[in-house]
């Protein structure tokens, strides 16, 4: 069986269909410049499904997307779009469904990446389990007794904007003190900028770092300090089997992952600290296509 799976990005909009072993084995890749407008977007959408399926002669049984941003995954309406002019509440599963003949699902792409690595990933096996993406925002997706939590109005898994602070930042999401506000990609190199006086890339970072750079290395230990604080209440209140990091700040690897293990261990309760594992995320570059064709099945 093969479904085709879409991450809709705000710089591409990477497609491919994938197997039922969660193989990606055939993949189209659309740009989404800001001049983009959404009429135009959403044939380059319908018209390379339809490619997708007329190229591999595979029979498809349906198409799951996911989208950046808040959805409502029942009704099928993407509230906004970051990238795209006008935007706003478009109905994308009845738009894509009247044009296609085939089992349609949208959800947002954290969730989407859960259900990615709960199935194919570093969460195989785990009936409950937390998902963390870093990057410019802080995401995260819930599997709960083995179904992804989405909480009452589609919005569960906001870990980026747990505040982990009295006082603090303000954030766009209107809150203060929130996790993403520490550790997004932008205020990491913020700081990395302060520290060494120019502007440097996380990859500069993470190799300095792993060279011995004591600055760089107190720049990583304080990220995942700040992510235990967010993840210790998390690890109390929902008991996972595991946490599972990913994104793009994930690569700094072991850097972020020691700290993080150790601050867990020492502030979690016990038993739950004892039993869950941290493990970094195994589906990489292609965790939003695979999670996203998992969604017409979850
Ligand atoms: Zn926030």
């Amino acid at each position: 069986m093969y479904t085709v799976g879409i991450d809709l990005g705000a710089t591409f909009v990477k497609m491919g269909l994938v197997d039922d072993k969660g193989k990606v084995c055939f993949r189209r890749k659309i740009e989404t410049p800001s001049s983009l407008n959404k009429a135009f977007l959403i044939d380059a959408i319908i018209n390379n499904i339809r490619d997708i399926i007329k190229v591999s002669g595979k029979k498809v049984s349906g198409v799951g997307i996911g989208v950046p941003g808040p959805v409502d995954s029942k009704k099928g309406i993407v509230h906004y779009f970051p990238n795209i002019k006008g935007w706003k509440e478009v109905p994308l599963k009845s738009i894509l469904k009247k044009k296609l003949s085939l089992d349609l699902e949208l959800d947002n792409d954290v969730n989407a990446i859960t259900l990615g690595e709960f199935v194919f990933g570093a969460g195989k096996y785990c009936d409950n389990l937390v998902c963390i993406t870093l990057g410019t925002g802080v995401g995260g997706g819930i599997i709960i007794d083995g179904k992804l939590y989405r909480g009452g109005s589609m919005a569960a898994g906001e870990i980026g904007h747990m505040p982990i602070n009295e006082i603090g930042p303000k954030c766009n999401c209107g809150g203060i003190a929130c996790l993403e506000r520490y550790i997004g990609n932008r205020y990491i190199l913020e700081r990395a900028k302060n520290a060494f006086g120019g502007n440097i890339t996380l990859e500069t970072l993470t190799s300095l770092a792993k060279s011995g750079n004591k600055k760089a290395v107190a720049i990583w230990t304080d990220v995942a300090e700040k992510l235990a604080v967010a993840l210790v209440g998390i690890v109390n209140l929902l008991n996972p089997d595991k946490i599972i990091i990913g994104g793009g700040v994930s690569k700094a690897g072991s850097l972020i992952l020691n700290p993080l293990k150790r601050q867990i261990k020492a502030r979690a309760m016990k038993d739950q600290a004892k039993h869950v594992k941290i493990v970094l995320a195994k589906l990489s570059a292609d965790a939003g296509i695979i999670g996203a064709s998992l969604l017409t099945h979850s």
